[in-house]
């Protein structure tokens, strides 16, 4: 029988469209519709489990799948036996202790003698011994933020990205403890098999995550600025230079950074770059 690789994915929520959407831009064609929790992709050796994003860490350290997309949050948590094998770049969050806007706070040992709320106790129980505080945990599953206004901890340690949630219920970010991405993690224990499906995974997904940090630019430039030019844009390997029709002219094509993107096109208009057009890459192959 042909082997297959069984993958774990959260079923909805904030980690579930950007896992998908990066599978689907690897090529891999899966169906998801219709509440479905197992589906087998219809053109690579892969199957998927839909599942929630806590039991993703236990699903894959038990070899009930083999590989799972999760965030560090819930991986460090759950402190299951698993190998991280890639960072993805999305899902990016912070993990932070907030007490009620009106408290004055000094430092964290504000917190000494409190009761926070969290989902989190372990991620937290660690930072509050490394840093010599005294507190009192109290473990709850969700609706963290209210905790306080209900009179049930003076303080949370929560998932925090924009801070929003936060104000709307009265509280203030005070410290930063735990920053999460969502990562791709395997089972310890694979065979060679499954392993050469795993590679042929990671080498799609660094494809596209390549493609997605670089832009290819095309400009037009006279040919005494071309060397200026060719240094400013140095590409893969080195800029293609095509003539233009008309004489003196030639036309630049390369790769570029996308966080230097700005600079870059400032440098290459001062140096006599025209026309400069930026387009995106689906896929790069260095
Ligand atoms: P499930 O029903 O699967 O248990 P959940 O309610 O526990 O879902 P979500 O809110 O969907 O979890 O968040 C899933 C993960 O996405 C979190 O564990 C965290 O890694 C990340 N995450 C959470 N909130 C945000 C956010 N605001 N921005 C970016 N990433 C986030
Ligand atoms: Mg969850």
């Amino acid at each position: 029988m042909e082997t297959i690789i069984r993958i774990a994915v959260q079923k909805s929520g904030r980690l579930s469209e950007d896992s998908l959407a990066l599978l689907k831009e690897c090529g891999i064609k899966f169906y998801n519709g219709g509440g479905k929790l197992k589906s087998p992709s219809t053109n690579f050796p892969i199957e998927f489990l839909f599942l929630r994003d806590d039991d993703i860490p236990g699903y894959v350290a038990d070899g009930v799948a083999d590989i799972g997309i999760v965030g560090e949050n819930e991986l460090v948590e759950k402190n299951k036996e698993v190998k991280t094998l890639h960072k993805l770049g999305f899902s990016k969050c912070r993990l932070s202790l907030a007490i009620p806007k009106s408290q004055a706070y000094a430092g964290l040992e504000y917190f000494n003698g409190k009761n926070i709320a969290t989902s989190y106790p372990r991620i937290l129980g660690n930072y509050l011994s490394e840093n010599n505080i005294q507190a009192e945990i109290h473990e709850i599953s969700g609706s963290v933020e209210i905790a306080p206004s209900i009179g049930l901890a003076e303080g949370i340690c929560d998932i925090v990205s924009s801070g929003s949630t936060l104000m709307m219920n009265g509280l203030k970010e005070v410290e930063k403890i735990f920053n999460s991405e969502a990562v791709l993690i395997s089972n310890k224990d694979l065979t060679a098999e499954k392993q050469a499906i795993i590679e042929k995974l990671l080498f799609r997904i660094n494809a596209v995550q390549t493609g997605k940090s670089n832009r290819y630019v095309l400009l037009n430039a006279p040919n005494e600025s071309l060397e200026k030019i060719t240094a400013l844009i140095p590409g893969m390997k080195s800029p293609t230079i095509l003539p233009l029709a008309e004489e003196g002219w030639s036309s630049v094509h390369s790769v570029i950074p996308e966080d230097q993107f700005w600079e870059v096109i400032e440098e290459l208009k001062g140096a006599g770059a025209q026309g400069i057009l930026v387009v995106p890459i689906e896929k790069m192959v260095i």
